[in-house]
């Protein structure tokens, strides 16, 4: 197989990757009201901030965000299907939505009083991307992100070895703190997502969204696969929720 026809099959995986995530409100696990709690910790964000909505994807925490302060928001996902996804709600002018890389930000130094990031930060790594995305808070300004952690000392091998493929850097909560502390913030608190979060929000309309999704892609091996991984995840997530969940880490740059 030539280089081409490779990136042909690898574009492709992309674009039903991102075709089924788009046609869901959420790429993750969270709600508008852990969104309204984790901003309750925050100074009011009035028509003068400014907040950087980091792995966006098709903005479901990015319009709570809209719909809870004044501030400019900058929301920025990989995808650009997510972001057109995002234009097309035609929230307002107060969102500037941005195709970009959140290992490559080039934001100037100081910009924002707040960073948002619900489960997305993994894909740079906790402790890397709170320690890269420091420089472009303002003095004393907020990080709020979620995070898959451990919330128990002990588990199952069946889930720990799903999270130790899936996201080998998992730790508990303890230790995020002391790394949140060693990049540079000052904690200012810490919770868990509820379960609805992940069940109502998340995986259960997934289930309707996957079955459409076979359906528009009848014996197409990538999708039948993409669905069995997601559906696995769920199943994993019912039997174990008590070992891992999301967890708000929401921080003051010092
Ligand atoms: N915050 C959204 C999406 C979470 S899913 C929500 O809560 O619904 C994780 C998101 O991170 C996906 O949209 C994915 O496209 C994005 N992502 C993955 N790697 C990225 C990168 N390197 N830079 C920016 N976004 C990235």
């Amino acid at each position: 197989m030539n280089d081409s026809q490779q990136s042909n099959i690898h574009d492709f995986d992309f674009s039903l990757i991102c075709e089924y995530f788009s046609s869901l409100h959420r790429q993750g696990p969270g709600s508008e009201k852990s969104t309204a709690k984790a901003l309750s910790f925050l100074p009011p964000m009035g028509a003068d901030k400014r907040i950087a909505d980091i792995g966006c994807g098709t903005g479901a925490s990015t319009e709570v965000l809209h719909r809870l302060t004044e501030a400019q928001i900058v929301a920025v996902d990989l995808f650009p299907d997510f972001i057109n996804h995002l234009k097309n709600k035609n929230l307002g002018n107060r969102i500037d939505a941005q195709a970009g890389d959140m290992t490559q930000l080039t934001f100037a130094d100081e910009t924002f009083d707040a960073i948002w990031s619900e489960g997305a930060i993994y894909n740079i790594g906790f402790g890397k991307g709170l320690s890269e995305w420091r420089r472009f808070l303002k003095p004393g300004g907020i990080i709020a992100v979620t995070d898959a952690s451990w919330l128990t000392l002990d588990r199952p091998s069946e889930i720990a070895d799903f999270w130790q493929e899936a996201y080998p850097s998992i730790t508990d909560i303890a230790s995020n703190i002391r790394c949140m502390e060693k990049a540079g913030y000052r904690m200012i608190a810490t919770f868990v997502l509820p379960e609805d979060c992940w069940q109502e929000n998340f995986y259960h309309p997934a289930r309707r969204a996957q079955e459409i999704f076979l359906r528009n892609h009848p014996d197409n091996p990538i999708a039948e696969e993409l669905v069995r991984n997601q559906r696995r995840e769920a199943a994993l997530y019912q039997k174990y929720h008590q070992y891992y969940g999301y967890v708000w880490y929401i921080g003051k740059k010092l």
